[in-house]
């Protein structure tokens, strides 16, 4: 039997590594895009920016794994189509040659997102969209004392550059739509404490702005993070159902029953939230991977686990547990200290029918575990 994987990122990655681990004996073949080993993105925004670590360290295994392991992968090459019903696929080398024809038993979606662009093409040369070790190594090298650099969008990509970039001596810009960055998600409080944070570390924090042309024209370099889209080409060309994403149920299977799809592209109908969400977390393309090998090999298991994430900014350090419904939150239960610039440490819980819905905390790595089991309980 051979199960097919397109897309050579982290949740491809986990998928093989455990198909492996859970005693999956077949053939395993892994088509990635990128002419790289599959690394996780995170470091991109943090230690690897700010100089800290290397790209390498960021990759889920070394070469030698892949071989050792029998895991077949196609390094620059592009799944460029799908036949459902023959159970092809077709392929093509990114740097251009012959396509290829291969067949599969079971195919795993992973291809992941692209970062969503901006209109600054006619006013800026070439913005850095943060997702690839090359859009790292570029911008690295831009991050140089004195440099200017104008980000556009104080989300989680944003401030994280924002943070590297001063801890390399950069001067740094913020333009942001919304009146406090990540209000949307935190609520005004929160959302306040890392205004504050970016503030107290130098950073020229313009809200309820667009960008200004007169910044953008002196920067030496343009970051623009406002978000991603789903790579959902080639399950909209396979016929596959799409809902923002690729449609999954709840064991992770799209509308055909031998193709599942995981990480970034995925929106799946949720059995503990009971409602569809795609979530663009390293966490969930690794627990996700681990159930879609179980589930590629013959299993039948429900994905269940809850959305969580973490960010890194100077000496900051949170972790988010659960989802705010579209419905939204009563109120936020805060403990603790909101002023982070200042090592303050705290505890929020959003609160809906008297149930918490998400909690998180910033520098209490202590309360971690209770934080993230009191999602789900009465408050
Ligand atoms: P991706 O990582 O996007 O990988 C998909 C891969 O598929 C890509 O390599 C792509 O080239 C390839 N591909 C696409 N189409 C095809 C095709 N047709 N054929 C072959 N290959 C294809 N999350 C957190 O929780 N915390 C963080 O602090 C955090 N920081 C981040 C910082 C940065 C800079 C970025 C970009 C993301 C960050 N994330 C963070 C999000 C996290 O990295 C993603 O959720 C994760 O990478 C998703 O993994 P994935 O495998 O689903 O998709």
């Amino acid at each position: 039997m051979t199960i097919a994987i397109v897309g050579g990122g982290l949740a491809g990655a986990t998928a093989a590594t455990e198909l492996r681990a859970q005693g999956y004996d077949g053939d395993v073949v892994i088509f990635a895009a990128e002419d790289h080993l599959p690394y996780e993105r995170p470091p991109l925004s943090k230690e690897v920016l700010i100089g800290d670590k290397e790209a390498d360290s960021a990759q889920v295994h070394d070469e030698d794994w892949y071989r050792e392991n029998n895991v077949r992968l196609e390094r620059g090459v592009k799944v460029v189509s799908i036949d459902p019903t023959a159970h092809t696929l077709r392929t093509e080398p990114v740097a251009g040659g012959d396509s290829t024809e291969q067949s599969y038993d079971k195919l795993l979606l992973a291809t992941g997102a692209s970062a969503r662009h901006f209109d600054v093409a006619d006013r800026v040369a070439d913005p850095v969209y943060l997702r690839t070790v090359e859009d790292n190594a570029r911008l690295r090298a831009a991050l140089v004392p004195g440099a200017k650099v104008v980000i556009v969008g104080a989300g989680w990509i944003g401030l994280e550059v924002a943070s590297a970039a001063r801890q390399r001596g950069a001067e740094v810009t913020i333009f942001e739509v919304s009146e406090l960055p990540l209000l949307g998600v935190l609520g005004p409080e929160i959302a306040q404490s890392f205004a504050d944070l970016h503030r107290h570390h130098g950073v020229d924090l313009r809200l309820s702005t667009s960008v200004d042309e007169a910044a953008l024209t002196a920067a030496d370099v343009v970051v623009v993070g406002i978000g991603a889209i789903p790579s959902t080409e080639l399950a909209e060309q396979a016929g596959l159902s799409i809902d923002r994403g690729i449609l999954v149920d709840e064991n992770l299977r799209t509308s055909d029953p031998d193709i599942y799809a995981i990480g970034d592209v995925a929106t799946q109908q949720h059995p503990v939230l009971g409602r569809r969400i795609r979530v663009e977390h390293w966490d969930t393309a690794i627990e996700q991977g681990k159930v879609a090998a179980h589930n590629l090999a013959g299993g039948n298991e429900q994905y269940t686990h809850l959305p969580y994430f973490f960010t890194d900014q100077y000496d900051l350090g949170m972790e988010y547990f659960g989802s705010v419904g579209p419905d939204g939150y009563d109120r936020v239960d805060i403990e603790g200290d909101l002023d982070v610039a200042d090592g303050g440490a705290f505890r929020a819980y959003w609160v809906k029918d008297g149930v918490v819905s998400a909690a998180m905390h910033a520098n209490d790595w202590d309360s971690s575990d209770a934080v993230r089991d009191s999602v789900g309980t009465a408050r």
